[in-house]
């Protein structure tokens, strides 16, 4: 049987995912990498962004809120803050934290800023994934 990866995200709450993969793409810090069987060993911090895997000739998506990947013996572990699979995204709650995030940066009062820059990030790309996916 020919080699495949495993492929983990834990976050400090949960097991996101553990399974099977034949090619894992996540998006560094220095760019999206992408990890076939036998990949040599790899250490990374992650973007907030998405990463998809494929198994059984199917793609699937995840959104990943930054944190660190690992690649090491055929095993993908991510190690994020915050991490959903496309499918249990929630687009309401993502397009209220677009708003909120909008609503802070526009307004004067709000001194910290940066925060609600990380905010809007991870809220558009809940919402690109999970729209792009047609979920
Ligand atoms: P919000 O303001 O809606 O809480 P956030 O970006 O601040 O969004 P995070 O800090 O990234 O949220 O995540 C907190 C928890 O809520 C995590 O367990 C995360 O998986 C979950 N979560 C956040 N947004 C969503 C969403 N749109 N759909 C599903 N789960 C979400």
């Amino acid at each position: 049987m020919e080699k495949m990866l495993q492929v983990e995200i834990v976050t400090p709450d949960r097991l996101v995912l553990d399974e099977k993969a034949d090619y894992v793409s996540a998006t560094g810090i220095g760019g999206e990498f992408g990890v076939l069987p036998n990949h040599v060993p790899y250490l990374t911090a992650l973007k907030i962004g998405s990463l998809y895997y494929k198994a059984n000739g199917k793609n699937h998506y995840a959104f990943i809120s930054g944190g660190f990947a690992e690649v090491s013996d055929n095993k993908v572990t991510i190690l994020a803050e915050s991490a959903e699979l496309v499918e249990q995204i929630d687009l309401e709650r993502a397009k209220k934290a677009k708003e909120r995030a909008e609503k802070r940066l526009a307004s004067k009062e709000d001194y910290d800023q940066s925060r609600a820059e990380i905010a809007l990030q991870r809220a558009i790309i809940r919402i690109s994934l999970k729209s792009s996916n047609g979920l």
